[in-house]
């Protein structure tokens, strides 16, 4: 029984934190209990809402998981969720925020439409954590990597039905084929009816003469799992990508989780990466950086030609522009800067001391 609090609220799904809190105060007020036009029953239920999404990180997680109440039993409420991205330090990328960036992409990473189980989405199977490591190159131009990781899958002899085949299926007396049962559940805001999962047949609604032999009633199996992965260009190290649907397989109706990839880069001795821009350094001698020359310089799209005009001092940043990392939040690419040292001869021999002397240089 899902709740849909931005319904409640009357903002829509994109509506920014701002909008929501106007939206709170005008619903709050307009319901008061102390008030001629109260509802203290609807006075609650915007408040409920406002808890949830008026917390942008519940937010998040709302709009992920859902309200279920079962959901948040399970998880210990809201705040047990955690996320992925708090608990390994990194940055997330939900792929749903790259949006069209990746033209095709759309089914794989589950927002392209496909099939929504909106009626089950209360209930969704565990996430899958995996981690790669990739190259500086791979992850500043993209590339597609096949991952093989072990994960419950549907079991294939009784296509995740739980029973034997052509054994004999008859409905859960308990829920009476529902898989869901009717509790009544203290909360800060009163009693409250809400749906929890019959567990006398684990919300699958059914019983069996005989369970299925392979997985013994699960109806999942712990296998290995290949995908084949487009990483977009531009990742960093420590990000992580959600792609939907693609974790452990969900049973009785239940979705599946998500797969979290944890992106790791091994470092190159020729960049460093700031953000999306590239540093470098460049030694120049010291008759270049007096008399001026024209260098090469090595970037991420290959070798460029950087004019250095006469008289440039030691410590000078050159700017490379567009010569830097794609922006993966849709920003401008970045550039690749050039800083330049000077060297100063170590060992001179008699006639070069001679002339630079001189020279007064
Ligand atoms: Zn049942
Ligand atoms: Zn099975």
């Amino acid at each position: 029984m899902g709740k849909d609090y931005y319904n409640i609220l009357g903002v829509s799904k994109s509506a920014s934190q701002d909008e929501i809190k106007k939206a709170f105060r005008k619903k709050a007020h307009e319901y008061h209990p102390d008030k001629a036009s109260g509802d203290e029953a609807k006075f609650k239920e915007v408040n409920e809402a406002y808890q949830v999404i008026g917390d942008s990180k519940k937010r998040s997680q709302y709009d992920q998981y859902g309200s279920s109440f079962e959901d948040m039993q399970r998880n210990g409420g809201f705040g047990g969720f955690g996320g992925f991205s708090g608990g390994q330090g990194g940055v997330h990328v939900d792929m749903d925020d790259l949006g069209d960036l990746f033209g095709g992409l759309g089914d794989m990473f589950g927002f392209g439409g496909g099939s929504t189980r909106t009626s089950t989405r209360s209930r969704k199977a565990n996430d899958v954590r995996v981690a790669i490591e990739i190259d500086f190159l791979e992850a500043v131009k993209g590339v597609e990597k096949e991952l093989k990781f072990k994960k419950k899958i549907k079991c294939e002899h009784c296509n995740g039905n739980m029973a034997e085949p052509g054994s004999k299926i008859s409905n859960c007396n308990k829920c009476n084929g529902t898989g869901r049962v009717t509790k009544i559940q203290r909360t800060i805001l009163g009693n409250m009816q809400m749906q929890a999962t019959c567990d006398d047949c684990n919300g699958e609604g059914k019983t069996y003469e005989q369970k299925c032999s392979k997985c013994h009633g699960d109806g999942v199996v712990e296998d290995l799992f290949k995908l084949k992965v487009k990483i977009p260009a531009g990742i960093d190290d420590g990000e992580t990508i959600r792609i939907r649907e693609k974790g452990e397989a969900g049973v009785g109706g239940a979705k599946d989780g998500d797969l979290f990839l944890l992106i790791r880069v091994r470092p190159d001795k020729r960049w460093v990466r700031q953000d999306y821009d590239i540093l470098t350094d460049y030694s120049l001698k010291f008759s270049q950086a007096a008399l001026g020359d024209k260098v090469k310089i090595e970037t991420v799209d290959g070798e460029v030609s950087l004019k250095i005009p006469a008289g440039t001092q030691a410590g000078t940043r050159f700017k490379l522009r567009g010569k830097g990392i794609n922006n993966l939040h849709g920003g401008p690419k970045g550039d690749h800067y050039v800083k330049v040292k000077v060297e100063v001869p170590k060992s001179l021999n008699r006639k070069q001391k001679k002339i630079l002397e001189d020279l007064g240089l």
